[in-house]
């Protein structure tokens, strides 16, 4: 990326170290907590109760982090592994776990420009709805709406790098969806920007803002934890752990080819351009070691060798204890019983 002088710095982990990794870590803590557990349990009953594609996803919900992908793998033994997820939306782990993904790659990026005194502020906007309107309806608007701000001339001229997150509360009626931004540029006037969003709200079909719609205010902490605000988990884990099946279709219907998180062009190269890079160099010290991954069912695939047999057994004792693994560890022992492994 031009215009922008980013250190370069390693941000993902390496392979030997899965838990090292800022987004394996976060799996890991995710994973265990009550609260996402609670939302993911209720979500998946609620499904289970629906039509024939619900049930299908439930299911699918049901194995989220509870299947190994790959296998991490030194000198003939597991060492470690990295899980498989469903990437179901309305899935409280998938969506808080692409989040501090987003967040991840965003990281160094934000950090060099809050480095070199760049300007960055936070804007929050939103729809005014009436009653009655449903939360397709509001998604589709917001849409729509954010799709003409940010092609708008007065966005454009102030503002010359974005990432917006999408936030989606249940409010009394529903999940109503709002949009927060993280800007580099201008601090923008609240009633200039209210004129452009209104504008960009109107040309996408809805009713005109209110001074409510919009709040703009400067960054004041580290981006750190300003990443943590704009690019978070869509729902709170507590709502989905309430809501019931009319409402959860809503939020499925909503959400449905709609990005809960994005960026603009340049920060996203830049980004990705980081990513590799530090993907590339892991690499190489992973290879320097002799660790490497191999796909879970690969392995059970070829189970009858013996360098294949050896690392399934060691993953077995790794997860063996682990409540959440023990369908694969059964399955397991079932392949030792039977000599295939
Ligand atoms: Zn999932």
């Amino acid at each position: 990326m031009s215009g922008h002088p980013i250190r370069r710095k390693l941000v993902p982990g390496r392979t030997s170290d899965p838990v090292n990794p800022d987004i394996e870590r976060e799996a890991r803590r995710i994973f265990k907590d009550p609260q996402y557990r609670a939302a993911s349990e209720h979500v998946i009953s609620q499904l289970s109760t629906g039509h024939f594609a619900e049930i299908a996803r439930a299911a699918d919900m049901k194995l989220c982090g509870r299947r190994p992908a790959a296998i991490i793998v030194k000198d003939n033994a597991a060492t470690g592994y990295f899980t498989a997820r469903c990437h179901q939306r309305l899935c409280p782990y998938c969506q808080a776990l692409n989040a501090a993904e987003q967040r991840m790659r965003l990281l160094p990026v934000v950090e060099e420009l809050w480095a070199v005194d760049k300007q960055l502020s936070v804007l929050t906007v939103s729809i005014p709805l009436e009653h009655g309107d449903s939360p397709p309806f509001a998604f589709r608007l917001l849409d729509n709406a954010l799709h003409v701000f940010t092609r708008s001339t007065p966005f454009k001229s102030c503002v010359s790098g974005w990432a917006r997150g999408m936030e989606v509360p249940h409010v009394s009626d529903g999940f109503f969806p709002f949009a927060r931004f993280l800007v580099e540029g201008e601090l923008w006037q609240v009633a200039g920007l209210l004129h452009c969003w209104a504008d960009s709200v109107r040309l996408a079909g809805g009713p005109e803002p209110t001074p409510q719609s919009v709040n703009c205010g400067e960054l004041s902490v580290a981006p750190c934890s300003i990443l943590h605000q704009v690019l978070a988990c869509p729902f709170k884990p507590e709502d989905l752990a309430t809501a019931d099946l009319a409402a959860l279709r809503d939020l499925q219907l909503g959400m449905r080819w709609r990005h809960p998180i994005e960026f603009c062009l340049s920060w996203r190269r830049c980004a990705g351009e980081l990513h590799e890079e530090a993907q590339r160099s892991a690499q190489l010290e992973d290879e320097a070691e002799g660790v490497r991954q191999i796909g879970f069912y690969k392995l059970m695939q070829q189970s009858q060798r013996l360098d294949a047999k050896a690392i399934l057994l060691s993953l077995r004792e790794i997860l063996e204890g682990d409540d959440d693994f023990r369908e694969v560890v059964a399955m397991l022992r079932s392949g030792s019983k039977a000599g295939l492994l």
